[in-house]
């Protein structure tokens, strides 16, 4: 589906149309084809051509309770999960400057959905995935839509391997894993080798392999539904890019008297017409992926005189490269989604002998994030080399083609950071899951939703991810990052 080159009515255009609608209906002439029954909307759908289109900027609402910034799964699941816990207590709009999402991490990520995880919050943020993805046409169906939402989950386990000095670890995060409902099995060198014979296991002491619930799927098509339900919920999508935000000035007591201090109240929107639109929120969450520093500054967020506004949101985009790769010889159906010791990853890719795969480059090695370009050399020289150490039947493996993407990179400690500013207190974060939030942004959208319906986090306790670990100086340390 396009979202871009759709012809906009005005109100103008929508209301004679509507009129036209039911006053043929009663004269008879527009009666549905062959008599059937259509519900009212499917009619609006009939009616209205581009029902699946961006707002027309006429409509742009001046007001909203929750204004989203940024549309990739991050923002699309906050806004679903607002209107979808309460239909109709809340306004919610979605600010998204690209509609095709050419540079959005979502589009552009592997997909992948794994349980195996060191730190427990981030266990049951991708079981809650699974069990969304499970029971996707419950949560998504748009009433009449004739295709249910399908994301194409390949079901695939992961494998993590370890050396002897880090299976103990290893045995205690599959131990925890299991207890919060995941099924992963915990391999010895020996079940090993019977299961995947074609691995090389000279520096392996130890695995893990998830057996349910894991896979891939394809990010786009989530988005895709995400999209079709918030405008059935009606989210209004704002074609247009955050420019600024407005402040209102408020007395507040300090120790020797009355302090004016600048709070969050709209935001300046920049419409794609070349327009600016202003629209004031009561909450602004800020879903800008590997952009979220930029929003948290126009905040003035690390850059504010109060000391609350000292510290920046350490939230930056980092790059990474995907490599395709054809190879005859390679392990075919059975691969699972490998992640190697070394910090190389690799996926089989639909069934013609191809395989997706990459790795994380070292700090003196980090690619600039100017643009998209693709390092060629990093794949000959640190991909290659140790899948084909790993996986010796991939000698004759070809490079067919190659994309990059942004992380969403937490600078502080490679992990989320979630709620509310603690003097912005309007303002929240859903930013900085690096390389898990196609599969947490599902968790962490239900998340803000409660966060702001009841004030706290009912469902996963996510409240050690907050923004004031940053003031505390206290480090979350996920060790089963790739
Ligand atoms: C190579 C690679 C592989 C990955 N594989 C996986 C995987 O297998 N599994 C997994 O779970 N995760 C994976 N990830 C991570 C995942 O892609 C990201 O964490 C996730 O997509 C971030 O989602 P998001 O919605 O926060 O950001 P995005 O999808 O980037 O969306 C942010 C949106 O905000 C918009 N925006 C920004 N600023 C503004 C503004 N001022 N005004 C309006 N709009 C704005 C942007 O246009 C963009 O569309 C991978 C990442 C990479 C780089």
């Amino acid at each position: 589906m396009s979202y871009t080159g759709v012809k906009h009515l005005t109100k103008a255009d929508r209301l004679p149309r509507l009129f036209r609608y039911y006053s043929t209906k009663r004269s008879g002439k527009n009666v549905p084809p062959g008599g059937q029954y259509r519900s009212p909307w499917k009619i609006i759908k009939d009616e209205f051509t581009n029902l699946d289109g961006p707002l027309p900027t006429d409509l742009i609402p001046r007001e909203v309770d929750a204004l989203v910034i940024g549309g990739g799964l991050v923002g699309s699941s906050v806004a679903f999960w607002l209107k979808h816990l309460h239909p109709k207590a809340f306004s919610v709009a979605l600010v998204e400057r690209d509609l095709t999402y050419s540079r959005a991490s979502s589009m552009l990520s592997a997909g992948g959905v794994r349980h195996q995880f060191s730190v427990p919050e981030n266990v049951q943020l991708s079981l809650f995935a699974t069990e969304f993805l499970r029971n996707i046409k419950q949560y998504l169906s748009v009433l009449d839509e004739e295709d249910p939402p399908d994301v194409k989950f390949n079901h695939h386990g992961y494998l993590f391997l370890a050396p002897q000095d880090k299976a103990e670890e290893l045995v205690a995060h599959v131990k925890m894993q299991n207890e919060l409902g995941a099924r992963i099995k915990f391999l010895t060198k020996d079940k090993l080798a019977q299961q995947f014979p074609w691995l090389n296991l000279q520096d392996v002491e130890v695995g893990s392999y998830g057996l349910q619930g894991e896979g891939w799927f394809d990010p786009w098509l989530l988005i895709k539904s995400f999209f079709q339900k918030n405008i059935s919920y009606g989210v209004s999508y704002i074609h247009g890019e955050l420019d600024r935000f407005n402040f209102k000035s408020q007395a507040v007591s300090s120790g020797t008297g009355y302090i004016d201090k600048n709070y969050l109240d709209s935001a300046v929107i920049n419409g794609e017409d070349g327009n600016e639109y202003g629209i004031k929120f009561s909450h602004v969450i800020n879903c800008a992926g590997p952009w979220a520093g930029e929003v948290a500054r126009k905040a003035t967020i690390g850059t504010g005189n109060d000391v609350d506004l000292a510290f920046p949101l350490p939230v930056t985009p980092r790059k990474r490269f995907v490599y395709v790769v054809n190879c005859p010889n390679g392990p075919g159906l059975e691969t699972p989604v490998l992640i190697d010791p070394a910090g190389v990853y690799f996926r089989r890719e639909g069934l013609g002998g191809n395989y997706i795969c990459g790795g994380t480059p070292s700090e003196d090695r980090e690619p600039s994030t100017e643009d998209l370009s693709i390092d060629y050399s990093f794949f000959e020289e640190a991909v290659k080399p140790q899948l084909e150490y790993r996986i010796p039947t991939l000698k004759n493996l070809k490079l067919k083609s190659a994309w990059s993407c942004y992380h969403d990179y937490n600078e502080f400690d490679e992990n989320l950071v979630i709620g509310r500013h603690p003097f912005h207190n309007n303002f929240l974060f859903a930013n900085g899951l690096g390389g898990h939030a196609v599969q947490h942004s599902i968790g962490v959208g239900r998340a803000i939703a409660e966060l702001i319906m009841a004030e706290d986090f009912k469902s996963i306790d996510l409240s050690k991810f907050g923004f004031d670990r940053f003031l505390r100086n206290d480090f979350i340390n996920e060790e089963m990052i790739t």
